[in-house]
């Protein structure tokens, strides 16, 4: 795919521009603009998207010429103003796929991950995750059957990808005139706020003119206080992804005909019922945390957060020549390292034994690849010397995770 090489190249220019962001907040001393957990907590979950889109991209542009072929309404030529055409439709279409996913529960599911941070900056554009970015691709689907090249499709949800990172920051203020006709950072962050007169509002990407004629436009007002009405209280990298979905099928519990069920999965979340949340995260959050806690070793998880980016940068640079098995074995140890970092954020006690999986996923692929297969079993034996003879996950879970 050529379009893995190129992401490998943008990627680089997210993290620049996050610390061009830092430092600009920095020296303008405005307050609240990062909070370390939530910035690897939604770095995190971009590592991960990005990951797993490897995996989806080719099949979805597959699907695309597939409709394209097949189906289209229209041939629509290939000029200079077919783009603008295409701006402006990709640009609808993505005000439906976005209002939709807040007004419809399973949608929101996915998309109430990017709602999540309570901090507004650069880092929150990185907060999709792969099933957002596959119900984003079920909508694109419209354009190659009204007749868009899915090549030219590929092309301009790159602008839209670009111009949507943009517009995650507070360090740019209004922009003036650019008010009326863009959707600005200022006006984005209205999206992301929790404050009553902001909810629902400003669903367009590019232009604001759908807002406008869909009656939901707001300016900024007062200043916004991002994220969600009922905040989740956890950097848990499993918690963020699922935690709405395990409400829904809750929700759906408790209905007694497939009518009802149906009206949870499908319905507005504005009508779910508020005590389940609670009563979900007495069962499954951490009974360790302690208020105010921070993990110690900032040291560890930004190398961990280092690693699992390097392994994703290098897989999308070489994503076409690599065999399945090293694609499998790269995904699963950036995805347990994910959940490692936001279960240390959480004090969970089960840290060590994914320390354990990790390492043996990352040695026993290393040994196979060089072909010492008789040394496959040494890991295995490291561990047990280690549990056995150094109490290795008590020693963890007192000295790193806290947990007494
Ligand atoms: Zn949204
Ligand atoms: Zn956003």
């Amino acid at each position: 795919m050529e379009n893995s090489a190129y992401l490998a190249f943008a990627i680089p220019a997210f993290f620049l521009f996050v610390w061009l962001e830092y430092k600009i907040a920095k020296r303008k001393k405005m307050k609240n603009v990062f909070k370390y957990e939530s910035s690897i907590s939604n770095i995190s979950i971009g590592i991960a998207e990005r990951l797993l889109n490897l995996f989806i991209t080719g099949s979805f542009y597959q699907l695309f010429i597939f409709i394209y072929d097949n189906y289209r309404l229209f041939t629509l030529p290939n000029t200079w103003w077919i783009w603008i055409v295409m701006l402006l439709a990709t640009d609808f279409v993505w005000y439906w796929y976005h209002r939709l996913g807040h007004e419809i529960n399973i949608f929101w599911g996915a998309h109430i991950v990017h709602h999540q941070s309570e901090e507004f900056n650069y880092t929150v554009a990185a907060r999709i995750t792969t099933l957002q970015a596959i119900v984003r691709n079920v909508f694109w689907c419209v354009l190659p059957f009204v007749g868009f090249h899915p090549s030219l499709v590929m092309a301009i949800l790159v602008v839209h990808g670009v111009y949507s990172f943009f517009t995650h920051t507070q360090v740019i203020g209004k922009l003036g005139w650019l008010e009326h006709i863009l959707i600005t950072p200022s006006l984005h962050g209205v999206h992301h706020a929790s404050d009553e007169k902001y909810l629902d509002k400003n669903y367009g990407d590019v232009f604001v003119f759908w807002d406008k004629l869909f009656g939901t436009f707001q300016a900024e007002e007062e200043k916004p206080n991002y994220g969600l009405t009922h905040p989740i209280k956890s950097y848990s990298f499993l918690w963020q992804h699922f935690h709405y979905y395990l409400e829904l099928y809750e929700a759906a519990k408790r209905q007694q005909t497939i009518k009802g069920k149906l009206k949870i999965y499908f319905g507005s979340p504005a009508v779910m019922d508020q005590d389940i949340r609670p009563e979900i995260e007495k069962k499954w959050l951490s009974k360790n945390k302690k208020d105010g806690y921070h993990f110690p070793f900032k040291t560890y998880l930004n190398i961990q957060v280092f690693v699992a980016f390097s392994t994703m940068l290098a897989m999308t640079y070489f994503y076409s020549s690599l065999d399945s098995l090293t694609l499998l074995t790269g995904t699963a140890f950036v995805l347990i390292t994910l959940i490692n970092i936001g279960a240390q954020l959480e004090q969970k006690r089960w840290v060590p034994y994914l320390e354990h999986i990790r390492f043996l996923i990352f040695s026993l692929f290393i040994i196979y690849e060089s072909g010492y297969y008789y040394l496959l079993i040494f890991p295995f034996i490291l561990i047990l010397i280690i549990e056995r003879i150094f109490n290795f996950s008590k020693w963890y879970q007192q000295k790193v995770l806290k947990i007494f």
